[in-house]
């Protein structure tokens, strides 16, 4: 579904990653690894076109996305779904309004049908009766779950998450892995997430990528079981031996 081949990440001269080469296959959750400020976020972004990449291709549904017209990239790009690490709901709409956004500002739908869609989407993350509610006046996991809900408002066939667990307690966060390997199920939605919860990324991920800070490059890919039982180097080891 998404394909990154001799990609390099860097903000003006200083270089986050390169050389990353990968696959992402259609109705896969694909988890990206590594420590804090190795690149995650930033890989992130570029594979959802948020960042246009300092070298190599982007390629989604086999399409460069640097090399087809902005109108072209902006209608292939609009149905992706995101949910930022920081979660990004407008604080003066209510979760009904939050939700709704998408809808209005991407399909001709009528009212009452959007209404539908989203007492729905809310109802899939377990907020039915919160619709009238302000991110302000509920848990930071009913937010996420909130913004969880609006991501999935437009049933995009892509989904970016970047650390969808993190802040939430324990229960909280294994609610939203199984609702993530829900909508996988049910809408056959290839998921890009990143992540540290180790619990999240062996529950959920069918693959992983980890960023290596000092090498600044990949270091390993494959399924979390396989990299813990035969880990391709000291640093992989350690980030996936961490007690749980
Ligand atoms: P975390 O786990 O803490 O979220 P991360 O792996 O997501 O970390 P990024 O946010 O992708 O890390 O940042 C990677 C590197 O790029 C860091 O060194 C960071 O300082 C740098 N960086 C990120 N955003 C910018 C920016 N807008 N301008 C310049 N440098 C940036
Ligand atoms: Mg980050």
């Amino acid at each position: 579904a998404i394909s990154a081949e001799d990609l390099v990440l860097a903000f003006g001269s200083f270089v986050v990653m390169e050389d990353l080469t990968f696959d992402v296959e259609s109705g896969e959750i694909f988890a990206i690894m590594g420590g804090s400020g190795s690149g995650k976020s930033t890989l992130l972004k570029h594979l959802f076109g948020q960042m246009h990449p300092s070298a190599g291709t982007i390629r989604i549904g086999g399409r460069d996305l640097w090399a087809m017209s902005a109108d072209e990239r902006a209608a292939m790009l609009r149905e992706v779904g995101i949910l930022y690490q920081a979660d990004a709901l407008w604080s003066t709409m209510t979760l009904a309004e939050n939700v709704a956004l998408p809808l209005e500002e991407h399909t001709a739908l009528a009212a009452p049908d959007i209404d539908r869609i989203v007492s729905l989407k809310l109802a899939l993350v377990g907020l039915r009766g919160f619709e009238d509610f302000r991110p302000h006046e509920i848990s930071g996991g009913m937010r996420k779950r909130a913004a969880l809900a609006r991501a999935v408002a437009l049933d995009p066939d892509l989904l970016f998450f970047d650390e969808p667990t993190s802040g939430l307690d324990p229960i909280s966060a294994r609610r939203l892995d199984d609702l993530i390997l829900q909508l996988r199920d049910s809408l056959d939605t290839t998921v890009v997430v990143v992540s540290h919860d180790l619990e999240s990324i062996f529950t959920i991920a069918d693959r992983a990528l980890y960023l290596d800070i000092d090498t600044k490059t990949m270091t390993a890919l494959g399924p979390p079981e396989d990299l813990r039982s035969n880990p391709p180097n000291e640093r992989v080891y350690q980030f996936l031996t961490r007690s749980l």
